[in-house]
This record gives structure tokens, sequence and C-alpha cells, in this order.
């Protein structure tokens, strides 16, 4: 049976897939957004679809939807590093507001809220891979707080609509995910080093390149947070590639598969950079019967199809 759902920050990198996939099964979708790290261009081609609309709106301020709700997903929020450091309010607030505004939604239609929290919850993991049940290591006062913490408050404050109000609830922890329609100057590991392979730039490795990281492909991310939105837990549920890679090894094979000339420089490592990431995705298999399928050679074609055949590999600044 189809439903009507709300995404907020459904013009953003992850929101408008999600907003893909929904209408592709049949789904209604009511995309909420500012614009402000979204984009126009990543919901233009849905604009004349009779089951999608579109709402510009600051979802820490009002979410102004009317009618019947099945759901209501909350993606709305800087998520690359240089994104929320250089929005440090607009990122608390769309974690604490925005999160109370759409569990309030959900909570008057009945609605399932989901909510997108982050493997950043896990800060600098001492436990590896990461399993849900850890409590992470995360700095309250570093400048990545403003990301972490606003996510740790989501979840809290979902957990305890839950308790308090029987609110249906599902938290996702998304682990690092790439593919088409990342911003090119989006700033985050993938995004910078394909640009700057595809235009024969340096690519910047920010300190020895040994930190790790575990990257999904959109796809399979996309198929994980709409297992968890039809199901019946509440989480929180890692949806992640549990494939573990160093940042200098994802240097070498973009490098490798776009046959760039491009060299490798090292740069600062931003502070409180974590230095291991991996999740342990045991509970989202038995649970959702989810795991990705898409490998990191497959998945980085797929994405650097896109930024060729976009303006993005010869305009804006990899940051
Ligand atoms: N990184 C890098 N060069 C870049 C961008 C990022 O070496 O041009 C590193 C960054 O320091 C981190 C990893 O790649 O260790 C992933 O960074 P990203 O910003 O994509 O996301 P994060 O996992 O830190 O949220």
């Amino acid at each position: 049976m189809s439903g009507r759902y709300v995404v907020m920050g459904g013009s953003g990198f992850l929101g408008s897939h999600l907003c893909d996939r929904l209408l592709g099964r049949g789904d209604e979708v009511v995309c909420v957004d500012d614009f402000s790290t979204g984009r126009r261009s990543n919901v233009t081609h849905l604009s004349d679809h009779p089951a999608f609309s579109l709402v510009e709106a600051d979802i820490s301020v009002s979410v102004p939807v009317e009618g019947p709700l099945t759901g209501v997903l909350h993606l709305a929020s800087p998520a690359s590093p240089p994104d929320y450091l250089a929005r440090p309010l607009q990122t608390l607030a769309a974690g604490s507001e925005g999160t109370r505004r759409g569990l309030e939604l959900a909570e008057r239609h009945e609605a399932r809220f989901l909510l997108a929290s982050t493997s950043e919850v896990y800060g600098d993991p001492d436990i590896h891979p990461q399993t849900e049940t850890y409590w992470g290591n995360v700095n309250p006062v570093g400048p990545r707080s403003v990301y972490d913490e606003a996510k740790r408050f989501a979840e809290a404050l979902t957990m305890a609509h839950h308790r308090e109000r029987g609110t249906n609830i599902g938290i996702a922890r998304i682990f690092n995910t790439y593919g088409p329609r990342l911003r090119p100057d989006d700033g985050r590991v993938v995004s910078n080093f394909l640009l700057q392979a595809l235009r024969g730039e340096p690519l910047t490795v920010y300190g020895d390149g040994s930190q790790t990281r575990s990257l999904c492909y959109v796809d399979d991310e996309v198929a994980g947070l709409v297992a968890l939105l039809d199901a019946d837990i509440t989480g929180p549920v890692n949806i992640g590639n549990p494939d573990e890679y160093t940042v200098l090894e994802l240097a070498q094979t973009v490098v490798e598969l776009t046959g760039s000339l491009s060299t490798i420089v090292h740069q600062p490592l931003p502070l409180d950079d974590p230095t291991r990431r991996r999740p342990d995705i045991t509970l989202a298999r038995s649970a959702l019967g989810w795991e990705p399928t898409t490998g990191l050679k497959e998945g980085l074609t797929r994405t650097a199809a896109f930024f060729a055949g976009n303006d993005g590999a010869t305009t804006g600044t990899p940051g």
C-alpha cells in the first residue's frame, strides 16, 4: 500500500535519492528544504511528477505540511564537515528544533518518524567495528561537536518521544555515503578526490592517510533507510558498508580508476578527525534483511561518470 511521506532535507544528496526511491515505488512525497546545503537541481527532474511537491522552509523554524501522512523522514542537516563547520548554529538547530518539529508532525499524524543519525555519534571510536551498543567517544566542545552532539541530542529526543508519547520512530546511523549528486564543493573525501583526479589536480590527503572510512554507495544506503522506514523497530541501526579502506588507499584507487595523472599531496589533518570507522551491520542484516551490494570500484565508477558529465568536473571548488 502506498503512503504519503515528508522528506525533510529532500533536495539534499541523500534526501533527493530518497524522494526518487519513494516515488518510484508509488508513494507521494512532500520535499521540505531551505536549499541551504541542498540544491534545487537535485529535484528539478521531479517537478512535474504528480505525486511530488516541494515546500521551501527551514525545518528548525516550521514544517508547513498539511494533509495525511504515513512517515516523516528527517534528512535535513548540513552533513559534510566543511558545511557544518561553516554553519555551527544552523547545524545544532536542525538536530534539535528540526528534530522536535519533525517528531511532532509525525505524532500528530500517527506517522512513522525516521531520523537520519550518523556514525559521528561514535566520535573517534575505541571499539572497532562500531556496534550500536557502543556509546561513543565524542569531544563535546570540539569543532565537530556541533554535528556530533546535534545528532546525539536528536537521537535522545527521538527516543524520549517514543518512550513518553509512543511516537513511532526509527533511528538510522548513516556511515560515509557517496554517489551522484554529491555537491562538487561539498568537501567530502570522495567528491574531492574524484574531482581532483578528473581535473588532473593533486589529490589532497589529510594527514598521512592512514585513517580509515567505510564507504557506502548511495543506492545501497537508500535501500537500507527505506527498509528501516518500513520496519517496526526503533533501532538505532547502523546503515553503512563495512568494507574499510584507508584514505590513502582510496586516493590510490581513485587515481587508478580514473586513469588520472594526478599526484597525491598531504595536507593537515582536521581537528578531531576520527582515526577509524567501520559499521558492524549484524543488526541491519538480521532485522532488516539488508546489506550493501555495490563494491567500491563500481560505486566510484558511477560517481566519476556523474561528475564527468556535470559541470562539477570543470567548475566549483573542492573544499
Ligand atoms: N579527507 C581527505 N582529503 C579530502 C577530504 C577528506 O583526506 O580532501 C579525509 C578526512 O580527513 C577524513 C576522511 O577523508 O579522514 C573522510 O572525510 P569526509 O570529510 O568525507 O567525512 P568524515 O568521515 O570526516 O565525516
